[in-house]
This record gives structure tokens, sequence and C-alpha cells, in this order.
């Protein structure tokens, strides 16, 4: 039986990847749900060629053009955020990729959980922001959380066989982005062409402003203490600038594991998908001769200050994950518009996130309060300085 799966975000970077791995194995996964954000006509294409029972077009705008492609086809159509939540859950489903970005994607997360379905997590803003409820939550419902995301892949491929085996400490690798090295006062000057081009990796803009940030970092490590149970002193973070080694883990005995291979998002979405089997593809193989030097490195926190950030938020635990995760979408796509300079988006989200009122044991609710407060914080303070 094939793995019947819904790729939320497959118009998107891991989305597409995702649907090069069902070419390759195309008996192993067959396509329920796709859905995209605003990219209609290539929603249309994908659908047209992998046949899904039904398609989600998030852009109401967009409904009808998409709708009009695809109604003669018997692919039903649907539109708006809260379709999201109903595909998810519907009976024909097992497993549900979550490779959109951003808080979006939490809430069709929680009903795919609560609705026992297995998750692919690409999108690890949801376990920044509520991963003690996700994490609870997939307890409850007895539901896998396995990590795309490509150092948390590495982690969990390297904890596989170890159950019973506690982990003293986990290392999640990072290239350092394309200003490792830098100091604030070059951080300041840069632009977003340059912030738009990562050494090593090809993803979404949103994921490769974060990368350049060390946001990106910052957030898989409040994924990873989640995924893995971990405390706070139990997660680091290494410059690996080669990006071969995905992650590490130290177990009691001080043994290491790492797992390597070239930066090719593919395999951990492959991984993912087809867990706990590991199957074959035509990808390209990693050669020792093209890369004779792995390095490392320490991430300078005071340049890079986004990083300390993460780990303050996570000692504050409740709602403050939230906030910062939802100040940072907002000074992400500003950054991106030309409209804040790169060093304004640390300063930006620390203050945000310093600003919205904490609540210690959030609900859902609290969290969709903490988010949208952070978010307004951000345009409100905006407003003031385009006036001053
Ligand atoms: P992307 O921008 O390339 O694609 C995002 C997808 O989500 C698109 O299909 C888009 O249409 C859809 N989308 C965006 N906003 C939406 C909304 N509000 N409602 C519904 N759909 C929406 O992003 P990406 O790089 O593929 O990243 C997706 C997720 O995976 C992110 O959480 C990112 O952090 C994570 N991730 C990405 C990579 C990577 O290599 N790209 C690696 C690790 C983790
Ligand atoms: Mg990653």
């Amino acid at each position: 039986m094939p793995t019947r799966i819904a790729i939320l975000g497959s118009t998107g970077s891991i989305g597409t990847q995702a649907l090069e791995v069902v070419s390759c194995h195309p008996e192993k996964f067959e396509v329920i749900v796709l859905t995209g954000g605003q990219n209609a006509d290539l929603l249309i294409v994908q659908a047209l060629k992998y046949r899904p029972k039904v398609v989600v077009i998030a852009d109401e705008k967009a409904y009808q053009q998409v709708k009009s492609a695809l109604v003669h086809e018997g692919i039903v159509v649907m539109a708006g955020a809260e379709s999201l939540e109903e595909v998810v859950i519907r009976h024909d489903v097992d497993m549900v990729l979550t490779a959109l970005v951003g808080f979006a994607g939490l809430r069709p997360t929680v009903a795919a959980v609560r609705h026992g379905k297995t998750i692919a997590l690409a999108n690890k803003e949801t376990l920044v922001v509520a991963g003690q409820i996700i994490t609870t939550l997939a307890k409850a419902h007895n539901v896998s959380i396995i990590p795309v995301d490509s150092e948390h892949s590495a982690l969990f491929q390297c904890v596989v066989g170890e159950s019973g085996n506690a982990i003293e400490k986990i290392y999640l690798t990072a290239s350092g982005g394309p200003f490792r090295g830098y100091s604030i006062d070059q951080l300041r000057r840069v632009t977003k062409a340059q912030a738009l081009k990562h050494p090593n990796w090809e993803m979404g803009a949103k994921i490769t402003i974060d990368s350049a940030s060390m946001m990106n970092k910052g957030l898989e490590v409040i994924e990873a203490k989640w995924l893995f149970q971990l405390s706070n002193e139990q997660i680091d973070v290494v410059v690996h600038p080669q990006s071969i080694i995905h992650s590490l883990v130290q177990f009691e005995d001080g043994s290491m594991k790492a797992q390597m291979g070239l930066p090719d998002m593919r395999l951990p979405i492959q991984y993912a998908m087809a867990y706990p089997a590991r199957i074959s593809n035509p990808f390209p193989r990693f050669s020792f001769l093209d890369y004779p030097a792995l390095t490392f490195e320490q991430v300078d926190q005071r340049v890079f200050k986004n990083l300390a950030l993460a780990y303050r938020s996570m000692e504050l635990a409740g709602t403050a994950p939230c906030a910062l995760n939802a100040a940072n979408e907002v000074t992400n796509l500003l950054f991106r518009q030309e409209k804040i300079s790169f060093t304004d988006i640390a300063d930006l989200n620390e203050a945000a996130m310093d600003a919205v009122p904490f609540v210690l044991r959030p609900t859902l609710e609290d969290l969709y309060e903490a988010d949208a407060l952070a978010r307004e914080w951000v345009v409100r303070k905006m407003a003031a300085k385009a006036l001053s």
C-alpha cells in the first residue's frame, strides 16, 4: 500500500522537492492533497501531473482560475486558510507534509495531529511557537512527528536504534550563511541581494533571510528542544561552512554520531516520507575529494543576536518564542521589502518580544493572541518611525 500524502505548500521549495521524491517512487507514494499559497499556475501544473483528489489555493483571489482549470479533471478545488484544516483530516490521508511557511502552519498541524496523521514536519515555526502543545497532543494521539529540516533529520537518523540511550548533548551545524565572520558594522550595510545568496542551500526567501541572520538556527534550536525533549543546556550550535555534517548527537558515554551527505533537501524529505525505510534514488553522491577539509567555528552571538535571542526566548518559555517568531516573520518581510536594514531585524525582534504581554502556560488561543500582538507591535513601531 502506498503512503497517502497531503503536501501543504507544494508550490514552494520543500514542496516541489517532495514531488520529485514522489516521481522517483510513484509506487510508494500517492498524492491525495496539494496546497499552495498564491502560485496558481504551478499548483495547476502539479495537480494535472500528480492527480490529487483535492487542491487548496490559500489565496481566495486565485480560486476561480484554479477551479476552472481543474474542475473537469475530477479534482476538488478549495480556497482559503480554513480549508487546510479540512483537507488534512480526510480519512484517505496517512501523512501530512507541512511545507508551508510560518505561523500559518500551526492550525493545520494541530488538526492533523488531533486526527492521528503522521506529520513530516518542515514547518519549524509550528514547533517554535507551540512545541509544548504540539508534542503533548502528538503523544496523546500516538502521532509520530518526523523532522524534514536537514539538521533535525540528521539528529533523528543518529538516534534510530538508540532507544533507551540518553542523549547528553546535541550539536546543530550551521553553514554560517553569506555573512559568516562579519562584524556588526559590516552586517549593518548588507543588502537584500547579498542576504538572498546562500552559499550552500537553495531555499524559499523567508528561510534564506533567516539563515543569513541566524534566526533560522535560533528557530532550529527551539525546534530541536521539542523534537528530542532536551533541556536548553543540551543544545549547542557549531558553524560548519561546508554543510556536509548535518548535525551530531553526543551520548552519555561521550561517543558522538553524525549524519552526513551533500546539502540536498531531497534526502531528508525522502527519509521523512519513507521512514523507517531507506529507499534508492538517483540524486548526486558525496565525493571526499571535493571536500578535503571539513571545518568548524563558533558563532559570534553578539553579532548574530537572533541566535542569542532565541536561546533567551527558550529560557523565558511560555509565549516568548511565539512573540519572537511573529516579530521575525514581519521583520524578515520588511527587510525583503527594503524597508529596514539587516541589523534592524534582530533589534526589532528583541524589542517586540519584550513588549508582548507574557503568558507562562499558553493555550492555543493565547498563542494566536501573542502572534497577533507581536506583529501589530512591529507594524506600529514602523508607522511611528515613518511619522518621526
Ligand atoms: P517557500 O516559500 O519556498 O514555500 C512555501 C509554500 O507555502 C508555498 O507553496 C507557498 O505558496 C505556501 N504558503 C506560504 N504562505 C502560506 C499561507 N499563509 N498559507 C498557505 N500556504 C502558504 O518555503 P520553503 O523554503 O519551502 O519552506 C517551507 C517550510 O520548510 C518553512 O517552514 C521552512 O522553514 C522549512 N524548511 C525549508 C527548507 C528549504 O530548504 N527550503 C529547509 C528546512 C526547513
Ligand atoms: Mg535547517
